[in-house]
């Protein structure tokens, strides 16, 4: 295993130490039960409907095309649409929904204790790609700002990673060198290219790694227990 040698640890947030994606099925499951316009649809249907409009929207608001309240609106707004449900019923839905997102929090199994023993041992830091309200709640639920140095929230910083922006801001913060940075997260596209494209070392956390993922990455892991090894920190 390459033995990794940072200076400071910065972490992504949602699917690395947080299990986003376990919390917004769980949140759009609520959503389902919620509204009696949807007795006739499935389940399953609703997901997969929501999930392929939010992902593009994503990638327009990646792009600059579209704003955060204009990915809010038409990302229940056009899942209605495309169910053939009442469209008007967006806004409640889009307020019922956060609400419900928020009470499935959690970590994703082994994050915290990994996170805790690694802050122990190093200067560790948050750069996250989602939105400053939804993801200040998250940083205090869960108590990161008493480890994380700096937290680096793209709609703060008016790009989302990959861009070149976020990671020389977060270089930055810190200090230090790139070639010191170790940026540890999910996402091939946002984490593991832009990492690299920064001069930094990246830690690639993936059950389904691809090729050029282990051309990239200093790391490829499925198990904390490899980047605590990898960080010298044993059992
Ligand atoms: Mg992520």
């Amino acid at each position: 295993m390459s033995q990794l040698k940072p200076k400071f640890i910065y972490f992504d947030l949602d699917d690395t130490l947080l299990d986003h994606k376990k919390a917004e099925r769980a949140g759009l499951s609520d959503v389902h039960q919620h509204f009696d316009m949807f007795r006739d649809i499935p389940e399953r249907q609703l997901l997969d409907t929501y999930h392929h409009i939010n992902k593009g929207l994503w990638e327009e608001y990646g792009r600059g095309e579209i704003d955060r309240h204009e990915l809010h609106r038409r990302r229940f707004q056009e899942t209605f649409r495309d169910l053939g449900v009442d469209q008007d019923m967006h806004e409640e839905a889009g307020q019922v929904y956060m609400n419900y997102y928020r009470n499935h929090w959690e970590w994703i199994d082994g994050a915290k204790e990994t996170y805790d023993r690694i802050a122990a041992r190093y200067e560790v830091g948050i750069i996250t790609n989602g939105f400053a309200e939804t993801q200040w709640l998250k940083i205090d639920r869960f108590n990161l700002k008493d480890t994380a140095r700096h937290i680096v929230i793209s709609e703060e910083v008016g790009e989302m990673k990959p861009h070149p922006k976020v990671f020389d801001h977060a270089t930055d913060l810190t200090g230090y060198e790139r070639q010191d940075i170790l940026y540890v997260g999910d996402s091939f596209t946002s984490d593991i290219v832009g990492g690299s494209k920064a001069n930094w070392q990246v830690a690639w956390f993936t059950k389904n790694p691809i090729d050029q993922g282990y051309k990239l990455a200093n790391l490829v892991f499925s198990d904390f227990k490899d980047l605590l090894r990898s960080l010298n920190i044993e059992d």
